[in-house]
């Protein structure tokens, strides 16, 4: 149903789709994550997220997306300075990196769209931190994902986390509705006012990103038309869930059913505000 400035509101059935592209997009997340570390390059974490899509008969929703030339990859792997949209290949990792993983699948027409930042073996503290301001900022944008808010008060959580940790949120790339379409509206930025922006509605989807900056704001586009990174060199960090808007609250549908083992941030994975546990 089409509600109001093209937010699409999504019935039952409609969200259990959701639930299930977002189920096998953290299946295919995690299997990325597992295979970080140092010597690894990014087209093989890239190989083992479309593995799981293929075993699910899922589409990679990122290919093909238009830009200076058609996105190739299933994925988007940025390195330290990088923050979003870079296409996965030959760079092998190095300890002390930070790598960041988006995946967008498609099934039975409904897209999951969710990414993490991890470390690759030991990292600075500077690093450390600005992973968990941004997983952090996440979080706390989930919990504003209830009905009687309004999309203003995700986007001030958000910013009000980064910023109390030292940290910048980017301007130009901002979360944003989700279902059949990867991007559909509302525009979810990562900076704003309480009290502003779409109310929020049972039936909304939104995949939530707070993309981070350790240093200043700006963003360059890399020579390559698609990678983007901060202006200044210095490191950032990207996590993001679909999330849907519920009678009983945030429902995190890009999580997993079991925790992992022997992953980093498996609090990411594992996502389940305290409101999701009551209800179906
Ligand atoms: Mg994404
Ligand atoms: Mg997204």
């Amino acid at each position: 149903m089409n509600w109001r400035n093209g937010v699409v509101i999504k019935s039952k059935m409609e969200l259990e789709a959701m639930q299930e592209a977002g189920r096998v997009n953290a299946l295919a997340l995690s299997a990325a994550a597992a295979i970080v570390r140092p010597g690894v390059t990014t087209a093989e974490i890239d190989e083992a997220a479309a593995t799981v899509l293929r075993q699910h008969n899922a589409e990679a929703a990122f290919v093909g997306v238009p830009g200076v030339f058609p996105y190739p990859s299933t994925t988007t792997i940025c390195v330290n300075d990088e923050l979003v949209h870079a296409i996965p290949g030959d760079r092998r990792l190095i300890e002390g990196d930070i790598v960041s993983i988006d995946c967008g699948s498609i099934v039975d027409g409904f897209v999951g769209d969710s990414a993490l930042t991890l470390p690759v073996g030991q990292v600075s503290s500077e690093a450390e931190r600005l992973m968990e301001a941004t997983l952090g900022a996440l979080l706390v944008g989930i919990e504003q994902m209830r009905e009687g808010n309004q999309t203003g008060d995700v986007s001030f959580a958000i910013q009000s986390h980064v910023e109390a940790n030292g940290f910048n949120v980017v301007r130009e790339y901002t979360g944003h509705g989700i279902g059949r379409d990867m991007h559909e509206d509302p525009q979810v930025p990562n900076h704003g006012s309480p009290g502003r922006g779409i109310p929020l509605r049972s039936g909304m989807t939104i995949a939530l990103e707070p993309m981070v900056l350790a240093g200043a704001p700006e963003t360059v586009i890399m020579p390559d038309g698609w990678a983007v990174a901060s202006a200044d060199g210095r490191l950032t960090a990207h996590f993001e869930h679909t999330v849907a808007v519920t009678p009983d609250g945030p429902r995190v549908l890009t999580a997993l059913e079991t925790p992992l083992e022997g992953i980093r941030y498996n609090q990411y994975f594992v996502t389940r505000p305290a409101s999701e546990k009551v209800g179906t």
